[in-house]
């Protein structure tokens, strides 16, 4: 076994179906008595629902969370929270109000505590990434990471089946890359087997039925270890690449992470041991590239960079900026071969051979 380094970060987790009832409890355990609740204008019912549970521990609401945290988005919530005397965050919602959350207890030191209503996985990590005038700048320190996450299934029951999808395969690519990541250690790879095979299990139990609460379990249970992936170790090339879509080219970011984890798979397919465990958690012995864009397919996810927008005559430019500055990688980053990745993921064409 190769000598590792491993740190825990501290997070308390609950988990369950109808957990969201614990909330004030998990709010008093933190020591808050008076928090502002964050959503999206899309989940405004879901602030209404929280801040009846919280009672007289709600003093604030900010319901304008972004996707990309914007600074001025933050600080619009900052204020609010401010006047209101809050001494506590609660956000519920995707990675877009987690991430808002982070940025408002990185600014004030207050606990903040989580419930995720998607499978992004922001809420096991220590990273926050904002933007201003244009620009994304992602952080890395254990502020940031929340205080105590809520993981109340029957709140996914919601999230439509197609962003299921694409935050599945978001959440997937966070455990396939920490199972090659060059801090990888033992007890990641562990998780990141068990959340691969977690998600490839429970996500075409949803597509027959979205409803089906067992299967909306597993996803979020994978959720949590993919997430906790993401938090513990650093990403490879398949994050630079969506990273450098999604800055430069405005590309949606579960939708991209689709896109390209087949194509990552292929190129780094060299990590014998990483392709093995994700073999193991799709339940194949085909080739782990192929299998993961198949699943993509027969899952509905986008499977070609160009339908979600992405200009043809620009895979040269994203070629340069994924190869300048890489990203630890197990094999290395190869300009030539990085751009004749790019344009079958922009046409949709499957991993081939050569990428390996
Ligand atoms: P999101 O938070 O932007 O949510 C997308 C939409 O779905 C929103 O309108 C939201 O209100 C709605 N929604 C969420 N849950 C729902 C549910 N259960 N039912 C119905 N609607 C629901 O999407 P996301 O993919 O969770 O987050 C993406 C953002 O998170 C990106 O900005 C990404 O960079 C960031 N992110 C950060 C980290 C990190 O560790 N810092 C990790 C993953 C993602």
């Amino acid at each position: 076994m190769q000598a590792f380094q491993f740190e825990n970060l501290a997070t308390r987790v609950r988990f369950g179906s109808g957990s969201l009832r614990h909330l004030r409890e998990e709010v008093v355990r933190l020591g808050a008595g008076r928090v502002i609740v964050l959503t999206t204008p899309q989940q405004v019912s879901l602030a209404d629902r929280a801040e009846e549970l919280l009672g007289d521990l709600a003093v604030a609401r900010f319901t304008d969370a972004t996707m990309h945290t914007p600074v001025s988005v933050t600080e619009a919530a900052l204020a609010i929270s401010r006047q209101a005397g809050a001494d506590g965050i609660v956000s519920l919602g995707g990675g877009s109000t987690i991430g808002l959350g982070k940025a408002i207890a990185l600014r004030t030191g207050l606990p903040h505590l989580t419930v995720p209503t998607t499978y992004a996985g922001s809420e096991m990590t220590p990273i926050l990434g904002e933007t201003d005038n244009g620009l994304k700048v992602t952080q890395r320190q254990p502020a940031i990471q929340p205080r105590s996450v809520l993981y109340d299934v029957d709140l996914t029951l919601s999230l439509p089946f197609a962003a299921s999808v694409t935050s599945g395969l978001n959440a997937i690519a966070h455990a396939v890359e920490a199972l090659y990541a060059a801090e990888g250690n033992p007890i990641t790879a562990m998780l990141a087997e068990e959340g691969i095979r977690s998600f490839a299990q429970a996500l075409p139990l949803l597509q027959a039925d979205p409803y089906v609460r067992s299967a909306r379990e597993q996803a979020l249970y994978g959720a949590w270890l993919c997430g906790t992936c993401l938090g513990q170790v650093g990403m490879a090339l398949h994050h630079k690449l969506c990273h450098t879509l999604g800055g430069t080219f405005g590309l949606p970011h579960a939708e991209t992470h689709s896109v390209i984890l087949p194509h990552a798979i292929a190129y780094n397919a060299v990590a014998s041991v990483a392709m093995g465990r994700i073999s193991r958690a799709l339940g194949t012995d085909g080739p782990p590239a192929l299998v993961m864009f198949a699943l993509a397919r027969q899952l509905g996810a986008p499977t070609a960079l160009r339908d979600l927008g992405m200009p043809e005559d620009g895979i040269a430019q994203a070629a340069d900026l994924a190869a300048a500055n890489p990203y630890p990688n197990p094999r290395p980053i190869e300009r030539d071969r990085i751009e004749a990745l790019l344009r079958r993921a922009w046409a949709g064409s499957p991993p081939l051979p050569e990428d390996s």
